[in-house]
């Protein structure tokens, strides 16, 4: 045992090459049964970490270690797992280390940038809110995208403090923006971690968001993901509740990619369907193309429930769009997330073109 719930096995002299294999095989085998604890079946999940001697002989530290890199590495992917160590596994770990310390780093050092994508509505073609999306300006690597941060951020929780500060920053910028622009109507989107959304201080520190900037509630959108569906608790229902009650609207991102009950979506008090690109593409390829859209779009409808189609590119997309009876839509087509600069310049446009 070496130590807490962690145990080594030395296989000493292996007889085939996958012999380490079929040992944790086993193990994991025994393990599907339950151990019987005061007449109750008590089940313990397992995670094996394999690492083999090379012909070099590595020390001992270094066998163990990376025997535990594997373990925890089947760990992450569900337990019942084995792994079997293998040298970029290390480089890979080093890599996340170096990634973390940079992202704590970057937090303090204040090194994001918010970059905002018009939405329109595509009848009258007006700018009715924009897409909040975070970018890393990283000293060493140049501009990240959130993919590149945003799952390690999750894992780490440091999405909290970042989410709290991208949450405060859109709700200052939208805000700025209407001071310096008279008469704008237009909503601001931040995209909500589904870690954030855990977080107890959430309600409060939106609240604090709207106070500070002076943000109308009704201008500000959060985005969530399907998987807050999925925990279909009493407790997120009435989270959600409680955001209502501040007046924000709530929209649901990247739908028809996840899990949807069709009931949850009655439950839920949520406002808007963020169509998925992934359908959006698919557009202008007939009855077939558009049948996932279309149903989107009719449900929204039937719920009440406003609709926005993600990522389009080409014109074609906006007239089908317009058939089918989708409210509003975002994509390069109009115009990339800009920077705020970018983003000045564009509701100036807005302005003279409205005058013109
Ligand atoms: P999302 O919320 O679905 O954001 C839309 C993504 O699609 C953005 O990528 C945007 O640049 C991209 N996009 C928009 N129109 C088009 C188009 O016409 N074609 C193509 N190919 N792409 C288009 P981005 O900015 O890289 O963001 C990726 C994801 O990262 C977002 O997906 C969101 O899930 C996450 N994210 C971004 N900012 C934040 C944030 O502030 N907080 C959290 N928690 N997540 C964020
Ligand atoms: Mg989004
Ligand atoms: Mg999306």
């Amino acid at each position: 045992r070496l130590g807490g719930d962690e145990f080594a096995v030395l296989v000493e002299a292996m007889y085939r090459p996958d012999e380490a294999i079929m040992i944790a095989e086993r193990i994991l085998s025994v393990f599907c049964q339950p151990f019987m604890i005061e007449g109750k079946e008590i089940f313990v999940g397992t995670s094996i970490g394999i690492a083999a001697n090379s012909p070099q002989a590595v020390a001992s530290e270094e066998l163990l270690r990376n025997a535990d890199l594997a373990m925890y590495l089947a760990k992450s992917q569900g337990k019942g797992k084995y792994i079997v160590f293998e040298a970029k596994m290390h480089e890979a770990l080093m890599e996340r280390i170096e990634m973390e310390d940079d992202l704590r780093r970057g937090i303090e050092e204040r090194e994001f940038v918010i970059h905002y994508q018009p939405i329109l509505d595509l009848q009258s073609n007006r700018m009715v809110g924009m897409e909040a999306l975070v970018r890393w300006m990283h000293p060493r690597l140049g501009m990240l995208a959130p993919l590149r941060f945003i799952p390690l951020a999750e894992e780490t929780n440091l999405i909290v403090p970042l989410g709290e500060w991208i949450l405060a920053e859109a709700c200052r910028q939208m805000q700025l923006w209407r001071d310096q622009h008279d008469e704008l109507e237009v909503s601001v989107t931040v995209n909500i971690s589904i870690r954030q959304f855990q977080q107890r201080e959430l309600v409060d520190l939106v609240s604090r968001a709207l106070s500070n900037s002076g943000l109308p509630a009704r201008l500000l959108i959060l985005e969530i993901t399907e998987s807050f569906m999925m925990q279909d608790t009493e407790a997120t229902i009435e989270k959600l509740h409680e955001l209502k009650k501040l007046g924000v609207r709530l929209a649901i991102d990247d739908f028809g990619t996840g899990y949807s009950s069709l009931s949850y979506l009655q439950r839920f008090p949520i406002d808007i369907l963020k169509i998925d690109k992934s359908f959006i593409d698919k557009l202008g390829q007939g009855s077939e193309g558009n049948a996932v859209a279309r149903a989107i779009i009719m449900m929204g409808d039937s719920l009440n429930l406003k609709t926005i189609a993600e990522g389009i590119e080409h014109p074609g997309q906006i007239s089908e769009l317009q058939l089918l009876g989708c409210e509003a839509g975002q994509g390069f087509h109009f115009a990339k997330p800009l920077t705020v600069g970018d983003m000045d310049e564009f509701l100036l446009n807005r302005r003279s073109n409205a005058e013109g």
